[in-house]
């Protein structure tokens, strides 16, 4: 009898996922004999957690916040996304027990800008935390030609600039001190990646006066669906999408490292996690 095969999240808190709902959607339409459990696990945690990954038959993990960046300092080989971001959101375990450390929030990104048929070239980004890494990173890859970003912490944004334009010169990364600096008569995407839009009394960043119908308007939180930056976008007549094809995608991505060279079903996650969406 195959024993069977252990997925799951690490991070903390990690009990309000959508990720199990995904991914034993797909194991179960692929007759996969797998598990995807959450693992809600602190940092003191983690050394003993990775060095026993093998003797409790798991063989790929995903990663959230707050150990995106920490457990690189447990795995030595990495996808270059993950050199690039110096993050990771997505391990893939060998028989051996070795670990490999990609990120697929980049590539989930990419895949649902894609399929959004957005071609960004200038671009407008709030936060330079994590996701807006994985985020310019995904964009340099579709040969964006300019990306601003502003963030509350200057010093944080500043450093994304010089990482970016150190690695990639043929993309021009640069910052704005204030948030009414930020240009975007001249941009085609404007990004949210801050939390800025997930609570109720959150205000709106921007000016709905300087969006236009040339620009679309990503914010990569899905959780409310519609964050009042995109209702001022689709007052503005922008086209507009929430994060949730980047959480699918991120987690198609994932499932095709692991089970590798299997597709994922696409369409059959995209149900569970709109299904997960309705209780949240
Ligand atoms: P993070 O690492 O904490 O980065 C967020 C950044 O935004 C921080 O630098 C933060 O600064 C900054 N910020 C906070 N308030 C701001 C404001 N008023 N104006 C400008 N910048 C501000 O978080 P993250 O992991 O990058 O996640 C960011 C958002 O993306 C979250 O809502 C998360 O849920 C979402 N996300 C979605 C997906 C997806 O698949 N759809 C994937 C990853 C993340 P301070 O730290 O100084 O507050």
């Amino acid at each position: 009898m195959t024993q069977q095969k252990i997925f799951g999240l690490i991070g903390y808190p990690v009990k309000h996922s959508l990720s199990p709902l995904m991914h034993n959607a797909a194991f179960s339409l692929l007759k996969i004999k797998a598990k995807y459990k959450l693992f809600p696990l602190e940092e003191r945690q983690l050394k003993d957690f990775l060095s026993g990954l093998k003797k409790q038959c798991i063989c790929g993990l995903n990663v959230t916040i707050p150990h995106k960046e920490k457990v690189l300092e447990y795995i030595k080989s990495t996808s270059e996304g993950v050199r690039v971001i110096r993050a990771a959101n997505t391990l893939v375990i060998d028989k051996a027990g070795k670990i490999k450390a990609h990120n697929t929030d980049c590539l989930g990104f990419a895949r649902h800008i894609k399929e959004l048929k957005v071609k960004p070239k200038k671009v407008a980004i709030i936060g330079a935390g994590g996701a807006a890494k994985a985020v310019i990173f995904a964009l340099i890859q579709l040969k964006a030609q300019e990306i601003c970003i502003y963030d509350i912490d200057k010093f944080r944004a500043l450093g994304l600039v010089k990482r970016f334009n150190q690695l990639f010169p043929g993309c021009r990364v640069r910052t704005v001190a204030r948030i009414d600096e930020l240009v975007l008569s001249d941009k085609d995407l404007l990004i949210n990646a801050s939390p800025v839009g997930m609570k109720d009394a959150d205000p709106l960043l921007i000016e709905p006066r300087n969006l236009h119908k040339d620009l679309f308007v990503y914010d990569l939180i899905y959780n409310p669906a519609e964050t009042k930056l995109l209702k001022a976008a689709k007052v503005a007549g922008c086209g507009f999408s929430n994060g949730l094809g980047m959480l699918l995608y991120q987690g198609v991505e994932a499932l095709e490292i692991w089970l590798k060279p299997k597709k994922a079903p696409v369409e059959v996650m995209r149900a569970a996690l709109l299904k997960g969406m309705k209780k949240l």
